[in-house]
């Protein structure tokens, strides 16, 4: 389901942030407490954030229980910014889920990681090349949108944890996705209802893709969104952004 109106312009973009993760994923700092998010969220002019909590198979933290927890915290705030308590959730190989689809539904925002490829549960292709990495992420998420189980992508197609390459490597997995399969596979997710991260991280790392993706999203309609994975308060400030996201796409 889309939580954001469809627009290209950086500006309306950045007004949300959608990847960002609280204490109760293990990565992020001890700041990063969720009512302080929403204080810092109201302060930076943010008009939505969006929680994305690790879900990780045997991680044993259960994302639907704190994301009870934090929207009942949320009550207390009655703050201004619209909070959306999802998850950051694991497509993890191809039709393979850390959750059940009634546990996705059961939160506000399903964003699927489909490329923590560094993690031990993850599947990885039999073709280990760049090109053998780039079809195996198009068809995890080919299976994923004949599911209505994703809101966005996170992070797509990023090689930023495909540790086992070097550079050169990673970005050879970005070029040896071509326009065709790009353009398919977005027009694939806006029919399931589901839009696609601009990560900061990513999308001002890999810019010859990044620049792809946004063109050819466009063209395709597609839904974007931005995130910039934030793991400490500071880092909730999407608006630093936008002279260097709009000279990626110029
Ligand atoms: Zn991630
Ligand atoms: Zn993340």
């Amino acid at each position: 389901m889309f939580v954001t109106e469809r627009t290209y312009d950086f500006k309306e973009l950045l007004k949300c942030n959608m990847h960002t993760h609280s204490t109760n994923s293990l990565c992020s700092k001890p700041e990063m407490v969720f009512e302080d998010m929403v204080r810092e969220a109201e302060k930076i002019g943010l008009e939505t954030l969006a929680i994305t909590d690790h879900s990780d198979l045997g991680s044993g933290i259960d994302v639907v229980a704190n994301a009870d927890n934090l929207r009942e915290r949320l009550k207390a705030l009655s703050s201004p910014v619209r909070v959306l308590v999802g998850a950051e959730l694991s497509a993890y190989g191809i039709g393979k889920y850390a959750e059940t689809r009634e546990r996705d539904k059961a939160l506000d925002f399903a964003s699927y990681s489909h490329v923590h490829y560094h993690l031990d549960y993850w599947e990885q292709p039999e073709d280990r090349s760049p090109r053998g990495y780039a079809k195996h992420m198009l068809a995890v998420l080919d299976e994923l949108f004949n599911t209505d189980r994703a809101d966005c992508i996170a992070h797509p197609f990023s090689p930023g944890k495909m540790k086992f390459f070097n550079e050169e490597e990673k970005a050879l997995t970005l070029a040896s996705i071509t326009d065709n399969e790009l353009g398919d596979i977005l027009e694939k997710g806006e029919r399931a209802e589901c839009a696609w991260e601009i990560h900061t991280p990513t999308f001002l790392t890999f810019t010859d893709f990044s620049k792809r993706l946004f063109n050819i999203g466009k063209e395709a309609n597609v839904h974007f969104v931005i995130g910039t994975d934030a793991h400490r308060l500071e880092g909730l400030n999407t608006f630093r952004y936008l002279e260097a996201l709009e000279n990626v796409i110029r």
